[in-house]
C-alpha cells in the first residue's frame, strides 16, 4: 500500500477489530504500511485474517475526506468543515427548541476509544441535554451486562486474565464461537481442549464445538433450559460445592425451586440435549481441578436474554465458580471496546465510571467534574432499538447523531429501522466513508480511523491499552473528539468544557470515574504506554490495577454473589405453518460487525463476498434448493436473499445467516425486535423463517 500519509515509523499497537485487542506492530516504513503481530498476553503472538490485512482501510478508495450535506434534489454534496458543523449545530438547536431535549438521540458504538464514548455522553447530557444516549453494544452484550452486575454487583466481561484460562481442566463455552470470531483465544483453552474438557453449547456445529469433547447441540432459543437442567443435575447428583454455597452465595433456594422442576428427561425433550450428554457435561465441570463458565452473544441477543445468561450465572455458583482462584465465570465481549464503551456514559442507564444514572451519589460527582447543576442531568433514556424505533415519529426521536455504528446494518427488522431513520429530521452520522447509514444521512462526517490517532481501549478481560498512533490521517478528516467538541461548542458550551486533547479527555474521564466500579482514576496515557494496559478498578497512581475481581468476596450485602430463580421462556415467536425453521444468525472469520471496514478489504471480501445460508441438505430439499443456488429468506417482518450453503452437520429444523452484508442481502431483514425487559436486548439470535427458491415465485 503505498500512501502519501504515512508519517511515522515502527509502532507497536493494537488490531482495530475484537476485544481481544491483539497486540501488532505497524510498520510504515518506506511508505508501505504493514502489520507485524507482536505478542501480547491476549494473543500469544498470533493474529487472525482481519488483523493481518487491518491497514488496508485506512486507505479505501471511497474514503470521505470532506464533510457532506444533503441538497435538496441533489443528494449527499461536499461542504467544508465550518458550514457543515454550524448547520448540523444550528439543526440540533431549532429540532431541540421545537420539540424539547427529548427529541435528540445519540447513538454510539462499541469501537469507539474511551475518550469518545466519554465525550458523547457529555455531548448528550450537557449539550444536549437529552436522555436518549445509548450505543450498539445495547445489541449485543447488554444481557450480560444486567445478569452479572445482578448476580456479581460489577460487569466486568472476564473478571480475571485470559490466560488464566490455560490452567482450566473444563470450560463450559455457551453460544461462543471464538475460533472463528477471535481465533487466538482457541490457544488460551489447549489444556480443556486436550483433556475432552471443552464443553460447547451451540445450536451449530461451529468451529468451535469441532473442538470440543462435547458438544451440547440445542435447539435455539433454548439454553435457558438446559441451564437449569444441568442446575438440576448438578443437585441430584451432588456435585454442589455446598460450603461455597453456604458462605458465598445468597438465595439459592429460591434458584433451585425453579431448577427443581427441570428434571433431566424434561430439560432433554425441550433443548434436545440428551439426557446422557447433560449429566456428563456437569460431571466433568464439577470434577476438574479447575473449571470456567464463559458464555456470549448465543445466550444474551434474547428476548429473555437477561434470564438466560442469569441461569448458567446460576450454574457456575452452584459449582462454586466464580471470584475463586484458578476457576471463574465470565462473559466474551465481542466489540473492540464493547467493554469500555459501556462504562463511560454513552449508554441510557449510566455514567462514566460504570455508574448507575440514578443513583444519587454518582449523579453528584459526575455534575460535580462536568461543572454542571445535578439536577440539568437528564435521567435514564432509551435503549439502542427503542431509539431507532422511536425516529420520525410524533414525540419521539427527530434529530439522531450517529458515531461509529451502522444500524442500517445491525439492527433488528432493518427494513423498519430503515424506514424509520428516513423519517427523521435531522440524521448526523460520522463514519469514514458513506456506510448505509450514512447514504441515508442529512450530514456525513468523515473521521478518522484506527491508526490514525491515540485513544484508550478497555479489552474483554477490563484491562485497559493504548492503541497508538501510526500514521497521519488524510487531509480533510477529523477526530471524533473534535467534530464532538465542535458540535458542542456550536450549541453554545464553553470549550474548555469539551477538549480536544485525548490525554485531557482521558484524565478528565478518570476523575469523572473515580469511586465508580469502573474506577480509572490512577491511569494516565502514559501509564499505558509504559506498560500492557491496566485492569480496572485502579484507584491511584500508584495502584498496580486489579487483574482478578471477587476473590475476597463480591461488592454486594455481605461479599455474596446472587442467584436468580430464572425460568425457561419460550423465544417470542414460534415456528408455524408458514415460518417452520428457525433462523439464527452471527459472525464469519473474514467479517467484523456490519462489514463497513473489512467488506472494504480485497482479501476478505474475496473470502466471504456474500450471505449465505447454512441448511441441513434435507431442509434444503424439502424447500426445493441446490447447494450453491439462491434462496429467499423470509420472515413475518422481510426477506433477504442468500446464497446456499449445505451443512450436513445443522439441525434440520435451523438455519443459519451471518449479518455482516448490506442492502437486500441483511441477515437482520428477518430478525425480530423483540426486546428483553431487563437489558432491552433485541432477539436476534432466534426467529422463525421459511425457505424458497430465490427469487420467490
Ligand atoms: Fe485479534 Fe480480534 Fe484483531 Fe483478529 S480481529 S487479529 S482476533 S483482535
Amino acid at each position: 500500500m503505498n500512501t502519501s500519509n504515512i508519517a511515522l515509523l515502527a509502532t507497536d499497537t493494537h488490531c482495530p477489530y475484537c476485544a481481544l485487542q491483539c497486540g501488532m506492530t505497524v510498520d510504515a516504513a518506506g511508505g508501505n504500511v504493514r502489520v507485524r503481530p507482536r505478542w501480547f498476553p491476549t494473543n500469544q503472538g498470533g493474529l487472525c485474517q482481519k488483523g493481518w490485512t487491518s491497514t488496508a482501510v485506512l486507505t479505501a478508495p471511497d474514503r470521505l475526506t470532506t464533510p457532506l450535506l444533503r441538497t435538496a434534489g441533489d443528494g449527499l454534496r461536499p461542504a467544508g468543515w465550518d458550514d457543515a458543523l454550524d448547520q448540523v449545530a444550528r439543526r440540533l438547536a431549532a429540532v431541540r427548541d421545537r420539540h424539547g431535549p427529548g427529541s435528540v438521540g445519540v447513538l454510539g458504538g462499541g469501537g469507539l476509544t474511551n475518550e469518545k464514548v466519554y465525550l458523547l455522553g457529555k455531548l448528550a447530557r450537557v449539550a444536549l441535554r437529552t436522555p436518549h444516549v445509548d450505543y450498539n453494544g445495547r445489541f449485543c452484550m447488554s444481557s450480560a451486562a444486567a445478569a452479572t452486575i445482578r448476580a456479581f454487583g460489577v460487569d466486568r466481561g472476564l473478571p480475571f486474565p485470559l490466560t488464566d484460562l490455560a490452567g482450566a481442566d473444563a470450560v463450559l463455552l455457551v453460544g461462543a464461537n471464538v475460533a472463528e470470531t477471535m481465533p487466538p483465544f482457541v490457544q488460551h483453552l489447549g489444556r480443556a481442549i486436550d483433556a475432552g474438557g471443552l464443553v460447547v453449547v451451540d445450536p451449530r456445529r461451529t468451529a468451535t464445538a469441532r473442538h470440543a469433547g462435547l458438544h451440547l447441540r440445542t435447539q435455539p432459543g433454548t439454553d435457558l433450559a438446559l441451564a437449569l437442567g444441568m442446575l438440576h443435575i448438578a443437585v441430584t447428583d451432588g456435585h454442589v460445592a455446598e460450603t461455597y454455597v453456604r458462605e458465598r452465595t445468597s438465595g439459592f433456594d429460591r434458584a433451585w425451586r425453579v431448577a427443581a422442576r427441570w428434571w433431566p428427561e424434561r430439560t432433554e425433550r425441550v433443548t434436545g440435549v440428551a439426557v446422557a450428554d447433560q449429566r456428563l457435561a456437569v460431571r466433568l465441570l464439577a470434577q476438574a481441578d479447575n473449571a470456567y463458565v464463559l458464555t456470549a452473544r448465543g445466550t444474551e441477543q434474547h428476548a429473555n436474554g437477561t434470564a438466560m445468561v442469569s441461569a448458567w450465572v446460576n450454574l457456575a455458583l452452584a459449582l462454586g465458580l466464580p471470584g475463586v482462584a484458578g476457576s471463574g465465570y465470565g462473559t466474551i465481549t465481542g466489540q473492540g471496546n464493547g467493554q469500555g464503551g459501556r462504562e463511560h456514559g454513552q449508554k441510557a442507564d449510566q455514567l462514566p465510571g460504570y455508574r448507575k444514572i440514578d443513583d444519587p451519589d454518582a449523579r453528584r460527582h459526575v455534575a460535580a467534574v462536568w461543572g454542571v447543576p445535578e439536577a440539568e442531568l437528564p435521567s435514564r433514556g432509551r435503549s439502542a432499538y427503542e431509539i431507532l424505533d422511536a425516529a420520525g415519529r410524533p414525540g419521539g426521536i427527530r434529530a439522531l447523531l450517529v458515531f461509529g455504528t451502522n444500524p442500517v446494518v445491525s439492527a433488528p427488522d432493518a427494513a423498519r429501522v430503515t424506514e424509520r431513520l428516513r423519517a427523521l429530521d435531522l440524521l448526523v452520522v460520522a463514519d469514514f466513508v458513506r456506510s448505509e447509514t450514512a447514504e441515508l444521512a442529512d450530514a456525513v462526517l468523515p473521521v478518522t480511523q484506527w491508526a490514525e490517532e491515540d485513544g484508550t481501549l478497555t479489552n474483554l478481560e477490563g484491562r485497559v491499552l493504548l492503541r497508538r498512533r501510526t500514521v497521519d490521517p488524510p487531509d480533510g478528516v477529523r477526530g471524533d473528539l473534535d467534530v464532538i467538541s465542535g458540535i458542542a461548542v456550536r450549541l453554545g458550551q464553553p470549550p474548555e468544557r469539551f477538549p480536544t486533547g485525548v490525554e485531557e479527555v482521558f484524565a478528565e474521564l478518570g476523575r469523572a470515574s473515580a469511586g465508580g466500579p469502573a474506577d480509572y482514576s490512577g491511569m494516565s496515557h502514559g501509564r499505558l504506554r509504559a506498560g500492557e494496559g491496566l485492569y480496572w478498578p485502579c484507584p491511584a497512581p500508584d495502584h498496580p490495577g486489579t487483574p482478578r475481581l471477587f476473590l475476597d468476596g463480591f461488592p454486594l450485602p455481605g461479599g455474596r454473589a446472587r442467584f436468580a430463580p430464572v425460568d425457561h421462556a419460550a423465544p417470542a415467536e414460534t415456528t408455524s405453518e408458514r415460518f417452520p425453521l428457525w433462523a439464527t444468525t452471527g459472525r464469519l472469520l473474514q467479517h467484523y460487525q456490519t462489514g463497513t471496514q473489512t467488506r472494504r478489504v480485497a482479501e476478505l471480501d474475496e473470502a466471504a463476498p456474500e450471505v449465505y445460508v447454512e441448511v441441513h441438505p434435507d431442509t434444503a430439499a424439502r424447500a426445493g434448493l441446490a447447494d450453491g443456488g439462491r434462496a429467499t429468506v423470509s420472515s413475518a417482518r422481510g426477506s433477504t436473499s442468500a446464497r446456499v450453503r449445505y451443512e450436513p452437520t445443522m439441525r434440520v429444523d435451523t438455519v443459519f445467516l451471518p449479518f455482516h452484508f448490506p442492502d437486500g442481502q441483511r441477515a437482520n431483514l428477518v430478525t425480530n425486535p423483540a426486546l428483553d425487559p431487563t437489558s432491552r436486548i433485541p432477539e436476534l439470535k432466534v426467529c422463525a423463517v421459511r425457505l424458497d427458491p430465490h427469487p420467490l415465485p
